[in-house]
């Protein structure tokens, strides 16, 4: 803790798992002290900081800082996203990049964990001045990455078109034609469904879950944070699923909508124009639109936070509560803080944890590094049906750890056991590194 002291989302993030790893702890004691395991797994393989110069519209040069954390690859080639948000530093990158060890074990895919990004901040800049920056970005990164080796994706600000400008970087300078990221376009390697998958795949798992608790998403009212990437398949799939989503928000405010949530307007106002929230009253001036925080306050069955870390604290888990929210599901990392959770799963709510219930992202990306290895691209409905399946045996075997460890229904624990015992089975095989 002291080493990181200034790096407050990493210590978070291997708090909550080493606390609730602790049954497995005492039950393979000796083992991991002589190894030093837990030492070994909290420690990054290896952490990049860059220099990303580049020129911006008016003949400026900018200086932006890249990141690249390579955490653990005991399991497969380092996998995880990029981020480009002005938030960004080391202990972003590494809360993220410790999550996803786990979160990628759990997809029963062959995949390590890695994250990376910058503080750079797409929003307002010219299509010109993202490429800038992402060429850039890569030409310092392409000496770390490769599609055996460690294999970027999307995350906040990075989407479709950021991951085209690093694509083409990348194959000008080292000429390979390689799955080197994930997340890319469908003329070029990308994998139908990858655009959906974090939020369908969050459906999947959060229907699973209500139903091994006899219960059924079908006519629920559902509040979701963010209007990004995961927010808006999130909605999709559960309008598809026959609930319905009446909230939505970005970092300037939100929407309520109480006839459901009109996904096409928010398709055109996020993917098309790069818009911000407010715009849906120009599409539903019936909605209703609040600046600042507020999502949690409406009155929901099931909360599904897909904005950024801690976006959900004590006093909206307090008044989730008291409005009969009965499932909390995260398709952002760690958007609720550790109190909010403790309250949430003291109460009697059902909660998916990120690293669960948004893994559907990375395994799709695992499946697009399938299909660039054997060169061919599978149908929506194949790579759709495996992401289901995936979210489905996610969900029973989490379910299963806790029930391993006699804590039925706590599906952190479950998660950080299930997710943990795979990798630290191949570390201990592979010796000390
Ligand atoms: P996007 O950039 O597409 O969207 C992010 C959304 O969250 C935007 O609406 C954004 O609003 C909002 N947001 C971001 N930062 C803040 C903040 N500090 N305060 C309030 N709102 C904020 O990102 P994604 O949808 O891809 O990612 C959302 C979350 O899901 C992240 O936690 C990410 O790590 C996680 N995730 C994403 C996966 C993926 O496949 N994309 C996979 C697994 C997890 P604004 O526009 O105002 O910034």
């Amino acid at each position: 803790v002291k080493k990181n002291s200034s790096e407050p989302e990493f210590i978070q993030a291997v708090k909550e798992v080493l606390e609730s790893l602790r049954p497995v702890i005492d039950a393979n004691e000796e083992t991991y002290r002589r190894e030093a395991l837990l030492e070994r797994l909290v420690e990054p393989d290896r952490l990049f900081k860059f220099k990303v110069p580049w020129v911006d519209d008016k003949g400026n040069v900018q200086v932006n800082i890249g990141y690249r954390v390579q955490f653990n690859n005991a399991i497969g080639p380092y996998k995880g996203g990029l981020r480009f948000h002005p938030s960004v530093y080391t202990g972003i990158i590494k809360f993220l990049g410790f999550e996803q060890i786990f979160k990628n074990s759990l997809t029963g895919l062959p995949i390590g964990g890695g994250k990376g990004g910058s503080d750079f901040d797409p929003k307002g800049k010219s299509d010109r001045e993202v490429m800038a920056f992402c060429q850039s970005f890569i030409t310092e990164l392409y000496k770390y990455i490769g599609a055996d080796v460690d294999v970027p994706a999307g995350d906040i600000g990075v989407g479709g078109r950021e991951i085209g400008y690093m694509y083409g970087q990348y194959k000008k300078i080292t000429g390979l034609y390689e799955g080197v990221l994930t997340g890319k376009g469908l003329t070029y390697g990308g994998s139908l469904a990858r655009t959906e998958a974090t939020g369908y795949g969050l459906l999947y798992l959060t229907e699973e879950m209500l139903k091994c608790n006899n219960n059924d998403i079908k006519g629920k009212v559902v509040a979701i944070s963010g209007s990004g990437n995961v927010a808006i398949y999130a909605t999709q799939k559960a309008h598809q699923l026959g609930a319905k989503v009446v909230t939505l928000s970005d970092s300037n405010g939100w929407i309520y909508d109480p006839e459901g949530i009109d996904v096409a307007a928010v398709k055109e106002i996020k993917e098309v124009k790069r818009g911000r929230i407010k715009d849906y009253l120009n599409y539903r001036p019936n909605a209703k639109y609040t600046e600042g925080k507020g999502v949690w306050s409406v009155k929901c069955d099931i909360a599904l936070p897909c904005a950024t870390q801690n976006e959900l604290d004590l006093d909206d888990a307090k008044q989730l509560v008291a409005n009969g929210c009965f499932a909390v599901a995260e398709g952002a990392n760690m958007p609720t803080t550790l109190e909010a959770t403790e309250y949430l799963q003291k109460n009697g709510v059902l909660f998916a944890p990120g690293k669960a219930a948004n893994a559907g992202g990375v395994a799709t990306s695992a499946l697009e590094m399938t299909q660039n290895s054997e060169r061919l691209s599978w149908t929506f409905e194949e790579v759709d049906a495996k992401l289901q399946q995936i979210m489905v045996n996610i969900f029973h075997n989490l379910s299963d750890a806790a029930d391993r460890y006699n804590v039925p229904g706590n599906y952190v624990t479950g998660a950080n056991i299930a997710g943990f015992e795979k990798v630290a089975t191949a570390m201990t095989a592979q010796g000390i590194w």
